[in-house]
């Protein structure tokens, strides 16, 4: 059995129907904290086991002996190290065969503060003994394109990060890698720093959404401050605005932009080019 945490989220979407596509339904089961949201896996056959990060209670009992478990890292930014802990945890009491975690580029190198969990969560892996394959996902292309509508009405993309370039994959690549760790062989106690093919900057993309929208888009590039107050001016949670602009910084340093090919080769075909999904975001 194949389980998968998150699999109501964007990610764990993907991961699931590609499960889908190469097992039998049997074999995969979601662990979710709404079984209202995954009804639809439920209808196709697929397990649903109701957990939730931050109540180590529902854990207990939520994986067995044997099986594979995918942890799709959670959304909630500052609760993650207890949630991710509680879910190790909870893996290696079931003793399960293999955990698999989406981190992030870089792993324990990566130089940017949203990475701190993400190193705090594969220490506590390790530290478990578990069998386990670090997914170090980069940056999705989607955290861009999810606002290309946006840009090409204002015709600016707006940022920190300079001339920096960031190799960013769709979620769909990241999926697919999931995939083939968790249905083949051969990933047990590694590490895959995922990125995209290609390293692309905001000019560049820029460049693409005026290319596929036939309207006028610049890149505006501004200081941290000045970036981190358009952020909260646009409703973000200061914090968070500063783990944004903390990230750009890591762009201008090339720290999303490395290890490229290796994602590719993990799922056997190129990663989806910028401008496939600069042209799916704006129905071009
Ligand atoms: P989503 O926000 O779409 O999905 C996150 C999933 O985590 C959801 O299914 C959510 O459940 C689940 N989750 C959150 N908190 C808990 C909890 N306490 N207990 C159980 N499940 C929980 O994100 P994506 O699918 O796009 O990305 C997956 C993860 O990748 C993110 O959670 C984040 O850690 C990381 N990420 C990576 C980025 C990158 O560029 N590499 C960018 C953004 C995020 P529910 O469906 O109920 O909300």
């Amino acid at each position: 059995m194949i389980v998968v945490t998150g699999a109501t989220g964007q990610l764990g979407r993907l991961v699931v129907e590609g499960l889908l596509a190469e097992i039998p339904v049997g074999e995969v089961a979601v662990a979710v904290r709404s079984a209202e949201k995954a009804a639809d896996w439920a209808a196709r056959g697929v397990e649903v086991r109701v957990v939730d990060y931050s109540r180590p209670e529902t854990l207990a009992g939520a994986f067995r002996a044997g099986e594979k478990v995918l942890l799709i890292s959670g959304s909630e930014v500052g609760s993650r190290i207890a949630q991710h802990a509680a879910v190790v945890d909870a893996a290696a009491e079931a003793g399960v065969a293999l955990l698999a975690y989406t981190g992030v580029l870089g792993g324990d190198e990566a130089g940017f503060d949203l990475a701190a969990e993400h190193k705090a969560t594969e220490a506590a892996i390790l530290a478990s003994g578990l069998p386990h394959v670090f997914l170090r996902n980069g940056w999705y292309t989607e955290n861009y394109t999810a606002a290309a509508a946006d840009a090409v009405e204002r015709g600016v993309v707006l940022g920190s990060s300079g001339d920096g370039r960031v190799a960013s994959a769709a979620r769909a690549d990241y999926a697919a890698a999931a995939v083939a760790v968790l249905t083949g062989e051969g990933h047990v106690d590694r590490a895959y720093e995922l990125s995209g093919d290609r390293a692309w900057s905001l000019s560049e993309y820029a460049a693409e959404l005026a290319a596929h929208s036939g309207r006028p888009v610049e890149y505006r590039d501004v200081t941290p401050a000045e970036h981190r107050a358009a952020l909260v001016g646009a409703g973000l949670p200061e914090a968070f605005a500063a783990i944004l602009v903390d990230v750009d910084a890591a762009i201008g340093r090339g720290e999303l932009a490395r290890d490229r090919g290796v994602l590719s080769a993990l799922i056997g075909r190129p990663t989806t080019p910028l401008a496939d999904s600069v042209k799916a975001a704006l129905g071009a």
